[in-house]
């Protein structure tokens, strides 16, 4: 019911800006051409596209009859599309006349992107490619009576239509594997049970670390939860899993920009930090004391261990991070709890 409610927001949106400029242009026109000869036909068509995009446009704004808006909208934009090709087929074209259907040309892509748009891919699809036939059938019905150039040029037509038809019907795949790839970018690094960021993710932000300017500091807290296999005896993994997830969002919700926080693996975590030691070691137990305070949903209340480390100018990421480890060791053995800079 979201998916379909957002859906239809979202198609809103686009006839909304598809809508109003038409309108605008549509009325411009209008006021241009109002009292200028030979434009009777085209003022006509104008003004019923106008009246109907005006009921639709209250409509949307409204949010009610999306369905009526989109069918009401196709059966007009076709039967004027076809007509406008008509008119270039039987008035200009097949009498050699100058004019021909330009102005149709212009709007095909539109035409059968709002195809698209109301129909969806498929039946866009099945349904582009009925209108396209409906025309191929006018100009095979002329193509003896046109002029080479004029034979040309349609065939051109022809050819463009079904590539713009193509092309549409292609775009839906190529947005979705964009989208499917961007989402893959960023499950690869993205921890699925706690939603931070997972050992590759921490592997990536500690090189970056290191690798910047020296002139600022960066700190490791490594900690890890106190006795969390008895949480697992004791509650099952479902409950194991939901204090992984909770432990994760009250330490998120306390660090600033300043920190990165992933999961290094099993109960195990890390926040690197552009702070020096001392103030890593002040957040390590601020954090450790916001755990201790904090009530789990059915497990109650954990603590945890830290190991903090300042980074040395020159040492590689595994001394660095194998010192927090110390620390946090040196924690678990004094008797958990606790925070030990190293
Ligand atoms: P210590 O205080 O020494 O850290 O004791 P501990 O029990 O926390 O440590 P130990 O290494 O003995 O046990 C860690 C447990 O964490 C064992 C493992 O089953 C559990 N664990 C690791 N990853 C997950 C997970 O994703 N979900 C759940 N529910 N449990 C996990
Ligand atoms: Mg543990
Ligand atoms: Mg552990």
């Amino acid at each position: 019911m979201g998916k379909i409610a957002s859906l239809e927001d979202f198609k809103r949106t686009v006839y909304l800006s598809m809508i109003i400029p038409s309108l605008l242009a549509m009325i411009s026109y209008m006021l241009f051409v109002y009292n200028q000869p030979g434009h009777g036909k085209y003022l006509m068509l104008t003004g019923v596209l106008t009246f109907w995009f005006t009921i639709s446009l209250i409509l949307l704004y409204q949010k009610r009859l999306l369905r009526i808006v989109e069918y009401g909208t196709l059966i007009i934009i076709s039967s004027m599309h076809i007509g406008t090709v008509y008119d270039g087929f039987y008035n200009y074209i097949a009498i050699d006349k100058a004019g021909a259907f330009g102005v149709t040309i212009m709007w095909v892509p539109a035409v059968i992107l709002s195809f698209f748009l109301i129909l969806g891919a498929r039946r866009g699809l099945f349904f582009s490619l009925s209108v396209f036939f409906v025309i191929f059938l006018m100009g095979i019905l002329n193509f003896s009576e046109m002029s080479e150039d004029y034979l040309i040029s349609v065939i051109q037509f022809y050819v463009a239509y079904l590539f713009y038809i193509l092309i549409i019907y292609f775009s839906q795949f190529l947005i979705k594997l964009f989208s499917d790839f961007q989402d893959m970018k960023e499950n690869a690094y993205t921890d699925a049970l706690t939603g931070i960021g997972n050992r590759p993710q921490i592997d990536i932000w500690l090189e970056e670390k290191i690798s910047e300017t020296t002139d600022v500091p960066v700190s490791v807290l490594f900690f890890d939860i106190d006795h969390f296999k008895t949480v697992n005896d004791t509650y099952g993994h479902k409950v194991g899993d939901t204090v992984l997830k909770e432990l994760a969002g009250v330490v998120n919700e306390y660090l600033t920009v300043n920190e990165q926080f992933g999961r290094w693996g099993g109960e195990e975590f890390m926040i690197i930090s552009s702070q020096s030691g001392k103030n890593a070691l002040e957040l390590a137990d601020e954090l450790r004391l916001k755990i201790k305070e904090y009530h789990f949903k059915t497990a109650g209340s954990l603590t945890v261990s830290f190991g903090v480390t300042e980074y040395k100018a020159g040492e590689s990421v595994d001394s660095f991070v194998s010192r927090a480890d110390r620390g946090l060791y040196q924690s678990k053995d004094e008797g958990r709890n606790r925070v030990t800079i190293v």
